[in-house]
């Protein structure tokens, strides 16, 4: 594959990291404003809270799967099988790689695995 275009989907993924892991610092760091300026006395009235909180772990779950297929990606690039689907080892387009840098499968087997997920 192209070094020119592996280098930028490297930068790209590397951005896209940065991005997620300073989000989740953020939703961590305002958790733990929330409930340190928490009254103990208002701990009787946390079901409200309750709910964000599960809101907030539904988000992390979301950028921590994102986190990991792009720690895969870029463990893809330093073994030279970037752009390589998973599944039935075609190369996957570039075009696809663009939209999606951290893509593990080629469009076929991905409209597959999607199929059956469901
Ligand atoms: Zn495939």
């Amino acid at each position: 594959m192209d070094k020119q275009f592996l280098a930028k989907m490297k930068a790209e993924l590397l951005k896209q990291k940065a991005e997620i892991l300073r989000h989740l610092e953020a939703e961590s760091e305002g958790f733990r404003e929330i409930v340190e300026d928490m009254d103990p006395k208002d701990i009787v009235d946390m079901a409200a809270d309750d709910v964000d909180k599960k809101n907030l772990e539904a988000l992390n779950v979301v950028e921590t799967r994102k986190l990991s297929l792009i720690e895969n990606a870029l463990g893809r690039i330093q073994n030279e099988r970037y752009g390589v689907c998973m599944e039935c080892s075609k190369i996957i387009p570039t075009p696809r790689l663009e939209a999606i840098p951290y893509a593990l499968f080629c469009i076929d087997c991905q409209t597959k695995k999607d199929r059956q997920n469901r």
